[in-house]
């Protein structure tokens, strides 16, 4: 083959294709004129030249440096396959000028089938390819780009940014330099969620995209919400050496959905949670096991339908959500509240036994009992409550159950004069 070469390289040499014959080594056996001119280099460099030589100036076709795994000849080993038409950037000497080649391989068998040699031919396509400015597009793209060094993720500071767009400064209030050096974590803050990042944080560790939604935080403080999209980029010799994020405003949406989702949960009356919300957290809490003794009481207002009755509908709304308010008050952050309907309200204390769970609901039976409540027009009337409270103190109960003897004691409260608290007893069923 190569003599064959080498008695028609008289015409491939006045070929206007570059022709290049490797041996399995990745070394130039041969090489015709117009190759040498595209890659601008003179025969005795190039003749016994192999992929690991370091004038190799290759970009892909979005003028990154082509990964040496993706180099034609090394394309041809792997895959024992022809390629085709590959396209190829060859950076000139000056570094800015590329000129632009269409890259063809074809391994050539011998009889025990291995590759013997590998034919790569290229023709010149600069005049045909369109050089996009991709960086002045990203730099002017209205979604923000950031990129990150990928060699350290690890601590506090890790990993740096190493590029930020103009989308990026004008959301964020950031100027370039504030941010370059810096890490993408001064962007997240105290509701940024812990799961998001942990999730970003293996992707980054494994070196894979990832797509997410993320909280971030102005460098006024100002909260907003994008939708992340991080890809590993790799350098020259195939290493991942960057992360670059896209990531879109999407806080308008965002916060819709979310008042969309607040308002599927709360009772509109009240503002408490509603029954729906109430259930889907407690069933998560007692199925996590953790907070026992857990007590449920049900609270419900004395002879509430006389309020309606003698003030009109709007005095009972308004003793609804004054009550609202000070269960919200009077009981803690821990505990979940909930209108379970009408004039009924629920509490579940999580690490609550019986005795504190009776005490503390008795506390504010009595203090509701003494209040005097405004119902509009300068007047104002008082209220009493029947409570039952219910406690559990193995992580086996359900819900139902505790809803169920919570009721049960409400209704000895109710049959024993009303404005009092009972607990539940067993015998009552
Ligand atoms: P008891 O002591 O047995 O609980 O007597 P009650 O009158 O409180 O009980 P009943 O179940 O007979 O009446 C509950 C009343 O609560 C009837 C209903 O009109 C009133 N109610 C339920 N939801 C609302 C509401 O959203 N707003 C107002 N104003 N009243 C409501
Ligand atoms: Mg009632
Ligand atoms: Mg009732």
């Amino acid at each position: 083959m190569i003599n064959a070469l080498k008695n028609s390289s008289e015409l491939l040499n006045d070929l206007n294709v570059g022709v290049v014959l490797h041996n399995p080594a990745t070394e130039i056996l041969f090489i015709n004129d117009s190759a040498l001119k595209m890659l601008q280099l003179t025969r005795e460099q190039a003749l016994g030249a192999d992929a690991m030589d370091p004038w190799w100036n290759f970009l892909d076709e979005f003028k990154q440096p082509l990964a040496l795994n993706d180099y034609p000849i090394n394309q041809v080993l792997s895959t024992q396959k022809p390629l085709k038409n590959l396209t190829v950037g060859i950076t000139k000497n000056d570094g800015k000028t590329v000129t632009w080649v269409m890259v063809n391989g074809y391994p050539n068998f011998d009889q025990n089938h291995q590759i013997a040699q590998v034919t790569i031919t290229f023709i010149d396509i600069t005049d045909k390819k369109l050089d996009i400015p991709f960086e002045a597009i990203v730099s002017h793209a209205n979604d923000i780009v950031l990129v990150t060094e990928a060699g350290n993720i690890e601590g506090p500071n890790h990993p740096k940014i190493v590029y930020v767009n103009h989308a990026f400064c004008q959301l964020t209030g950031y100027q370039r330099h504030e941010v370059i050096g810096k890490t993408p974590r001064i962007l997240q803050g105290k509701d940024t969620s812990a799961k998001a990042k942990h999730c970003i944080r293996q992707a980054l560790q494994k070196k894979e995209p990832i797509t997410c939604q993320l909280l971030n935080y102005t460098k006024s403080g100002e909260p907003y919400w994008i939708e992340i999209s991080i890809s590993p980029l790799k350098n020259s010799l195939g290493e991942v050496a960057y992360f670059a994020a896209i990531e879109r405003n999407i806080t308008v949406q965002k916060l819709h959905e979310l008042k969309l989702e607040e308002e599927a949960n709360t009772d509109f009356l009240t503002q408490l949670p509603n029954r729906k919300n109430f259930i889907e957290k407690a069933t998560q809490l007692l199925k996590d096991g953790t907070q026992y003794p857990i007590s449920m009481a049900m609270i419900d207002i004395d002879f509430f339908k006389n309020v309606n009755d003698n003030f009109g509908h709007d005095a009972g709304d308004l003793i609804l959500k004054q009550l609202g308010q000070l269960l919200k008050q009077n009981f803690r952050k821990t505990d979940y509240l909930v209108r379970l309907g009408g004039e009924e309200f629920g509490i579940l204390l999580p690490n609550t036994e019986c005795d504190m769970a009776f005490n503390l609901l008795e506390e504010f039976r009595r203090l509701i009992s003494q209040r005097d409540m405004p119902v509009g027009e300068g007047h104002s009337l008082r209220i009493s409550l029947s409570i039952g409270v219910y406690s559990a103190k193995n992580p086996n109960e359900t819900l139902t159950k505790m809803l169920k003897h919570a009721d049960d004691a409400l209704y000895l409260a109710k049959n024993a004069g009303r404005n009092q608290t009972q607990r539940f007893k067993a015998t009552t069923i």
